[in-house]
């Protein structure tokens, strides 16, 4: 069982085996796989609501798997999560929009860079890479004013 702490109850009322401090995407996650191993569980929150912080204010971007350095558990868990977080998005009906990666590089030493970064998305496992010169029109100038007229870009097509 999955319970949620109430401000309004005492300590003394805890009688769990697993106690997990914060509501966020990790600590629900940690108590949701606690309680479904049968494990009576508790999320302890201080806000009124969970995901009240990092969780709701990040940048809602999952992530392709190319920035992680290569061989490290990080890079292991984006590739993984990856698939899973659209395998969970149809079991649990949240929305996922598939919109691609880009990543520009907008001086030389950028370019260089962005070389090094597909090399290690590519150990790391991320198919789908394209290097493209990319002819800037109106409207990504207007947005990436630092990009050049004609950036390197890394592009991937989102897929699973
Ligand atoms: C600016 C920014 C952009 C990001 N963009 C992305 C992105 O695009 N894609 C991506 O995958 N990741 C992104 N991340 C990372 C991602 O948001 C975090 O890794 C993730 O949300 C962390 O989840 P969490 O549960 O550890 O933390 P939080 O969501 O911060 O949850 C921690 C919870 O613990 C509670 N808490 C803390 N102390 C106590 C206490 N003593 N008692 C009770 N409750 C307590 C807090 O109130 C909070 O609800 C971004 C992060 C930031 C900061």
């Amino acid at each position: 069982m999955l319970a949620t702490w109430k401000s309004e109850m005492q300590l003394t009322e805890f009688d769990y085996d697993v106690v997990v401090v914060g509501g966020g995407a990790v600590g629900l996650s940690a108590g949701y796989y606690c309680a479904e191993a049968g494990m009576n569980t508790v999320v302890v929150e201080r806000h009124e609501r969970f995901c009240e912080e990092a969780s709701t204010h990040n940048s809602g971007v999952l992530h392709s798997g190319f920035n992680p350095e290569p061989g490290t558990l990080k890079s292991r868990l984006n590739i993984e999560g990856l698939s899973l977080m659209y395998r969970k998005s149809e079991e649990w009906k949240f929305r996922t929009k598939k919109v691609g990666t880009m990543v520009a590089a907008t001086t030389k030493q950028e370019e260089r860079r962005l070389l090094l970064l597909k090399a290690d998305g590519e150990r790391n496992g991320v198919t789908g890479l394209e290097l493209l010169r990319l002819r800037v029109t109106t409207y990504p100038w207007a947005l990436m004013p630092t990009w050049r007229r004609r950036s390197l870009c890394i592009w991937r097509m989102s897929r699973r």
